[in-house]
């Protein structure tokens, strides 16, 4: 494999966020969670920050919300494997708080906008507001913005809920399924 494949590379990014230092969630953390799937999928799931579970792993979506991502999975025959699986922060922020816009900025800039690059996918899956917030660089409402698509230059971001919020209100949780069928018809007919 050439030292200058988008894989290694991407290999060596994550070796990077695992030692990162950039921001004092470094201190707080278990593990960071740089996430996991194909360097060359052509989804890539991004969520806000990692639980306490992601934390003590080191795995993206691996506590109660990950168990309800996989199951929508399974329902739509997305294999964990072929796709990314990734968060705004990489790090835990303490009780689960939301990311400050400092924790934001020095992760997003530093480690999620050049996973984007290297992994090139076709469609980039917003989970939740906070995810939204920060790719498409304004606030957005998820209720009304849930299961569409936008394009912004020249990368395709589909706009759903975060899976905690599905895993507490049924209601969520069927929209979801609905905002995933969509999806799938976007990844089947481009
Ligand atoms: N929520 C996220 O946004 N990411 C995780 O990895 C787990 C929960």
């Amino acid at each position: 494999m050439g030292l200058n494949r988008p894989d290694s590379r991407l290999a060596e990014l994550i070796a990077g966020i695992r030692h990162c230092r950039k921001c004092g969630l470094a201190k707080l953390r278990h593990h960071a969670v740089p996430g996991e799937g194909n360097p060359n999928a052509r989804l890539l799931f991004v969520g806000e920050a990692p639980g306490a579970k992601e934390d003590q792993t080191g795995r993206p979506f691996v506590g109660p919300a990950g168990r309800f991502l996989n199951q929508l999975f399974v329902a739509f025959n997305i294999r964990r494997e072929a796709v990314f699986i990734t968060s705004c922060v990489k790090c835990r922020p303490p009780g689960n708080r939301n990311p400050t816009a400092n924790e934001l900025a020095a992760c997003v800039g530093g480690w999620l906008l050049p996973q984007i690059e290297l992994i090139d996918p076709e469609i980039i899956v917003l989970l939740g507001r906070m995810a939204a917030l920060t790719l498409l660089d304004k606030p957005v409402k998820i209720s009304e913005a849930h299961g569409t698509l936008v394009v912004r230059n020249g990368r395709k971001y589909f706009i759903s809920y975060h899976p905690a919020a599905g895993l507490r209100f049924p209601r969520i949780a069927a929209t979801m399924r609905t905002d995933f069928k969509a999806l799938m018809e976007l990844v089947r007919h481009p």
